[in-house]
This record gives C-alpha cells, structure tokens and sequence, in this order.
C-alpha cells in the first residue's frame, strides 16, 4: 500500500467520525487568476458542475475578458469575485510580492480596489464582493476602509486573524509554488485537510476547509488530485461543499 492511499483513508476515516457524529463538515474552493475562457477553466467547470462544488473564481478585474463573462454566464456554480486590480507587483526586488502593499498611496490603491469591485460586479452574471489580494496579500491599514468600498469579505491565506469584515480564508493550497511548481505531494495536502476536519470537529468555531487552486497552472496531479477529492468528500453528503454566499452570510 503506497502512503497516499493511506492518507486517502485517513480522509475517509475523518468523514467518518463527522458522520457518526451526525455532523458535515464544511469546505469551500477558490480558484484564482482568471482573465479569459481557456481549456483548463473549461476543465475546472466542467470538473466542480458535474460534483457539485460551487466555486469562488479570483477573477483579476483589469484584464478580465468578456469572454470569460459570456462563458461563465450559464455557469450557476461559478461565482466571480474580485482578485486585486491588474496583480501587478508594487514591491521592490527582494521583497514578497505585493500589489495591495503600502507602497503606494493608500488612496491610489483603495481607488483601485473601487474600480475592481465595480468592474467586476458589471461585467458578471454572478459575482460576490469578496477581495482577494493578489499573492494573498494586503497592507493591514487598508483593511478597515473595504466596507465603505462595498466589500463584504476578505479572503487571504491561512489561519484567521481578527478583521473589521469577514475574512473567509483558504487554508489548504494543492501548488508546490517554490518547488515543482506543479502539485503538492497528494499524502502532504490530504494530511492538511484531515488537520483541518479534525480541528473542526474539536471546535465547531472553526472556519471551514478553504482549498485553493489555480487552474492556469495544474498539471495532471492537480486535476487528478482534486477529481479524488470531489469524488471522496461530495456523495451522500459526505462533505458539504459551499459558495461564497455562505461563507459571506447570505
Ligand atoms: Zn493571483
């Protein structure tokens, strides 16, 4: 037996308990970076429709294509939320990456973040007014001024922080981003979801699972990774998978 499949059933035992418990955990999907139709948005689509897995797409306003509206227009499940302005990066070399950094005028990038939300929420069937900052980051001081720009949500990376509007993060990305750049190990984030229900199920306080993916870069692992993990977590109400509706209190 290959450790992956092991950690597989570790997923499948974590269920388990959730269910004998009379309980279902909660997860969510964002997906980020899109701009236009392309094969593997069609894939990722086609993927989470026929598993019933809404998901938050992190659609970068400035080069956002009409396209992509017009092919997401028939998709109830897909839900367009706002992803920085243009993810360019503001900070100097040596520094992480950051568009929503304090390198610029907080005016300048709070402006920015307006137009993105606007753009977004006209061009889009389905849309929801949830920032995700590019690189899952954002000047702390900028935070508190995103409700009166009509931001309902903040989603970045990792454990919760105290936040003046709801912060609904993701918590597991699948991307090796600093070594393959292609999948993680498939035993490594499955061992991260079963931490996530397990710390869920001690604490129902606990934010939901948040996977996070990127469609433009997955390889076959990625795809056949989250393929096993739709087919593990979404029958007979194993898992309850949910858009970004929910997590924002709608
Ligand atoms: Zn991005």
């Amino acid at each position: 037996m290959t450790p992956a499949v092991s950690s597989w059933q570790n997923l499948a035992a974590a269920l388990e308990r959730w269910r004998d418990a009379g309980r279902q955990p909660v997860f969510w999907l964002r997906d980020d970076d899109a701009v236009a139709p392309t094969a593997p948005l069609d894939r990722l689509v086609g993927l989470t429709a026929r598993r019933g897995v809404p998901v938050a797409l992190a659609v970068i306003p400035a080069h956002a294509e009409r396209d992509l509206a017009r092919r997401l227009a028939m998709q109830p499940h897909v839900t367009a939320v706002v992803h920085g302005w243009s993810h360019q990066n503001h900070a100097p070399a040596g520094e992480k990456k950051q568009e929503l950094g304090p390198h610029r005028p907080a005016a300048t990038v709070l402006g920015e973040l307006a137009q993105g939300l606007k753009r977004i929420r006209v061009m889009f069937a389905r849309s929801a007014p949830l920032l995700v900052p590019p690189w899952n980051r954002i000047d702390a001081a900028l935070i508190p001024a995103l409700a009166g720009l009509g931001y309902r949500g903040l989603s970045t990376f990792g454990p919760p922080k105290p936040a003046p509007l709801r912060l609904v993060n993701t918590t597991v990305d699948i991307m090796d981003w600093h070594g393959t750049r292609g999948c993680r190990d498939h035993a490594a984030i499955v061992a991260e979801i079963v931490a996530g229900l397990d710390a869920g199920f001690a604490d129902p306080s606990r934010p939901p699972v948040g996977v996070l993916t990127h469609h433009l870069v997955h390889d076959e692992s990625a795809w056949d990774f989250l393929e096993r993990l739709f087919e593990i977590t979404t029958p007979d109400g194993a898992g309850r998978w949910v858009g970004v509706d929910a997590l924002l209190g709608d």
